[in-house]
């Protein structure tokens, strides 16, 4: 379908409709504006639009104005006000602030993103010096919510500075008054009882990897000391367990899990997905390798094409609907954040799917030696040699790093608006960019997103998707709808009032 073949230019009525995108999808044109609003048209509808040839009680003419694609229509101070809801996260500082704790681990998985280091080079681990300063500027941020999130390397291999940055925080935010959670990612091997009874009493929420079964994921996930998948599998299920007993809706709080999909698992998508059932997860996050650290040197057993990887994601996310309509709830989580932000006026604020992307503005990173990055793959690319996403150290001021000239480009590439291809594309206001990425795979922080992987990917997953709403059933749309519920796990939110138990 040609839109020259839908739309006459010389027909085209200029002052009718409010700017538009459109893509065929389906049987239909998908049309988007600016504020995220959709409607699938036909081609005669299209035309129709274009033309400004529909007028009051012809259907099409109520469809166009609920939509938003009428100019005359639009209130725009209900709009404007709308938008300025929706995109909030720019009135303010960067929420996720991602520790470093170490670079030690104890895990050898091969596709590993960070400059791992063996467990005996403490040298690598953040010092409690460090640690507070970086906590005086988190604090500074002007968001008036914070994640501290701990990583590694195994986080857990530096227990003292963990607890100390969940002390001193807590200690900060009775008077700072933020809604202030911590979380915690680790390969779970290291964890025992007490370290669980810390991390519970002080409402850490955790997060760990899991790659699917047994032999696929200790065969990536390579672990000297023991078998991997038993160990993360066990504690999570033991954990998971804790929150029921301490009467926490199983639906909501239980240990999150991520898998990465490499080669071997591309034709798993199915034992993948039980695996995350059977282990008592609601979603399951279906990421493809990134090009960062250990993962691009180990690219030609682990990695294939984005085709492959878009082939895996439709098997899997087709299986996942079909268990929900089984009536098991489990979500694939990729899809269900892009459908929060179609089909509901809610900003889920994942990072790589807004505008300005993340880096600097929505997450810092900050590494064991004070180092601080625009993100955890700033921080990647600076394991492979390259400091060209380092913004400044702890010593800086915050002022400093939310201004300096890296910052203010990465933001300015970060922008849909500024691409050539993305402003033009049905996508645009659902969409986002990584600068680190497109650095990483293409050169600049601009890239070129018709020759981009990261384009192609959400393109692919944008079309997957909206060709399912476009021809869902009410079962299959119920489900979509409960997939963009989102409830605010507010048990992981710290006490804002109160000073933290070991506060003087
Ligand atoms: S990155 Fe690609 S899919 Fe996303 S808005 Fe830009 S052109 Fe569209």
């Amino acid at each position: 379908m040609q839109v020259s073949d839908v739309i006459s230019l010389g027909r085209v009525k200029a002052d009718f409709a409010m700017p538009f995108n459109h893509r065929v999808v389906g049987q239909h044109y998908l049309v988007t504006n600016d504020l995220g609003d959709h409607l699938f048209l036909t081609p005669d509808e299209l035309r129709r639009l274009s033309e400004g040839a529909t007028v009051p009680g012809d259907g099409l003419y109520e469809r166009l104005t609920a939509a938003n694609l009428i100019a005359a229509k639009v209130d725009v101070k209900a709009q404007a006000d709308r938008w300025k809801r929706k995109h909030q996260y720019l009135f303010y500082g960067p929420t996720l602030h991602a520790f470093v704790l170490t670079h030690r681990c104890n895990h050898g998985c091969q596709y590993c993103h960070s400059s791992i280091v063996g467990m005996d080079r403490t040298d690598t681990d953040m010092s409690i010096e460090t640690a507070e300063r970086a906590v005086d500027l988190v604090f500074q941020t002007t968001s008036p919510g914070v994640n501290i999130e701990f990583q590694g390397g195994e986080p857990l291999a530096n227990w003292d500075v963990l607890q100390h940055i969940v002390e001193y925080a807590r200690q900060k935010n009775a008077l700072a008054g933020k809604t202030l959670s911590f979380s915690l990612v680790t390969n779970l091997s290291l964890m025992d009882d007490d370290k669980l009874d810390y991390l519970i009493d002080r409402k850490v929420q955790l997060c760990t990897s899991l790659d699917g079964p047994e032999d696929l994921h200790n065969k990536i996930r390579i672990y000297k000391d023991g078998n991997a998948h038993a160990s993360v599998v066990g504690w999570m299920k033991k954990i998971n367990q804790r929150y029921k007993d301490m009467g926490l809706d199983p639906n909501l709080y239980r240990v999150e899990a991520l898998p990465t999909i490499t080669k071997p698992g591309l034709t798993r998508w199915k034992d993948i997905v039980d695996q995350y059932v059977e282990v008592g997860c609601k979603a399951i996050f279906l990421r493809k390798l990134d090009p960062f650290g250990f993962a691009s040197r180990s690219y030609k057993t682990l990695g294939y094409s984005m085709d492959e990887f878009l082939e895996f994601y439709a098997n899997a996310a087709e299986y996942i609907l079909e268990l929900n309509k089984n009536g098991v709830q489990v979500m694939e989580r990729h899809a269900a954040l892009m459908l929060a932000k179609i089909l509901t006026d809610q900003e889920p604020n994942y990072l790589d799917l807004r505008s300005p992307g993340g880096a600097c503005v929505g997450q810092i990173g900050y590494a064991p030696d004070g180092s601080i990055y625009s993100s955890d793959e700033g921080r990647f690319v600076a394991s492979m040699g390259d400091e060209m996403f380092k913004i400044g150290t702890v010593n800086d001021t915050y002022h400093h790093l939310m201004t300096n000239a890296q910052t203010r480009a990465m933001v300015m590439a970060g922008l849909n608006d500024g691409q050539p291809d993305c402003v033009n594309c049905v996508y645009k206001p659902w969409c986002g960019q990584q600068v680190e990425y497109n650095y990483k795979t293409q050169g600049s922080l601009q890239g070129r997103m018709r020759d981009s992987v990261w384009c192609k990917k959400h393109k692919r997953v944008f079309d997957w998707l909206m060709a399912r709403v476009e021809r869902a059933d009410p079962e299959e749309m119920k489900i979509f709808e409960r997939w963009t519920s989102t409830r605010v796990l507010d048990h992981y939110l710290q006490d804002r009032s109160a000073l933290g138990d070991n506060a003087e």
